[in-house]
């Protein structure tokens, strides 16, 4: 098992790709602690983690990562709970898609919060624990339109190619603690969030898709855990690309 003895906090990690994570970094022996948006979302999370690792160790909580005092209290809760955190994967994300004369400013504010500043505020909360242990391991969710742009996602592609930035400087911040910092940007993955696109939408971008086939959450979880753990251990501030071939 890739992490025995590891500590790993997973933010929005009550479905999709959070999720998936979560449950591969269980397998993998690490205790997990999980936050999504609901108290219910997180509870029930932590009840489906236990029942496919029953022997697993985790911990689950409400927390809204766009808020300072909501990412101080999971870590300090986490912590708490486990003694130590070793790994953090920053995944919640959210979209309000529209094209930009459109866009209010208030969808452009709810997406940088959640995606960009969750992410920061999140790292920011943990780092002080992680500084505690011999090494650390941040992952931060993008998504290949951080990459490449979307037409009617400026707000989202801004906050996804934010976060490249923010891995960036990060890395170059942790790494004489030993902390690595990268990026896992998927392309088109199986989740509610791809599911809300239209047939006709779904149908185009699975033409431009060199491996036919859109993401499963799986696929990303195993991109995470490679990043997360020591094979990983002399990798940081980088981008690993997981989109089929979408954007080479
Ligand atoms: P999803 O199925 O829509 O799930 C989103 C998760 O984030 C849920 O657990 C949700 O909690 C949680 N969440 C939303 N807002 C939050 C907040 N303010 N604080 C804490 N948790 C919050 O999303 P997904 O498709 O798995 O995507 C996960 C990440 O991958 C996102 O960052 C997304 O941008 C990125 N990504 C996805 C794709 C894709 O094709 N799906 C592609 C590239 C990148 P609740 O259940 O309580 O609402």
């Amino acid at each position: 098992m890739k992490l025995q003895n590891k500590t790993a906090l997973i933010t929005g990690a009550s479905r999709g790709i959070g999720y998936a994570v979560a449950e591969c970094f269980l397998r993998e022996g690490a205790a997990v602690a999980v936050c999504s948006l609901t108290e219910q979302s997180a509870a029930a999370a932590k009840e489906a983690l236990l029942k496919a690792v029953p022997a697993g160790r985790v911990y689950a909580q409400r927390a809204d990562v766009s808020q300072s005092a909501d990412c101080e209290g999971f870590v300090q809760n986490a912590f708490r709970e486990f003694g130590a955190i070793d790994i953090l994967v920053n995944n919640a994300g959210i979209t309000k898609d529209t094209l930009m004369l459109r866009m209010k400013e208030a969808d452009f504010d709810a997406v940088i919060n959640v995606n960009l500043k969750g992410a920061f505020l999140m790292s920011k909360a943990a780092v002080k624990f992680m500084m505690k242990g011999a090494e650390g391991s941040i992952i931060n969710m993008s998504s290949v339109v951080g990459q490449t742009g979307n037409a009617g996602q400026i707000n989202y592609a801004a906050s996804k190619a934010g976060l490249i930035g923010l891995t960036k400087a990060m890395a170059k911040e942790f790494a004489s603690r030993n902390i690595r910092v990268n990026t896992v940007a998927p392309g088109f993955v199986s989740t509610d969030m791809t599911n809300a696109l239209s047939e006709e939408l779904r149908a185009e971008v699975l033409k431009s898709i060199p491996l036919k086939r859109f993401a499963q959450a799986a696929d990303i979880a195993n991109a995470a855990l490679f990043l997360a753990c020591g094979d990983a251990s002399y990798i940081t501030g980088q981008v690993l690309a997981v989109n089929g071939g979408l954007y080479v």
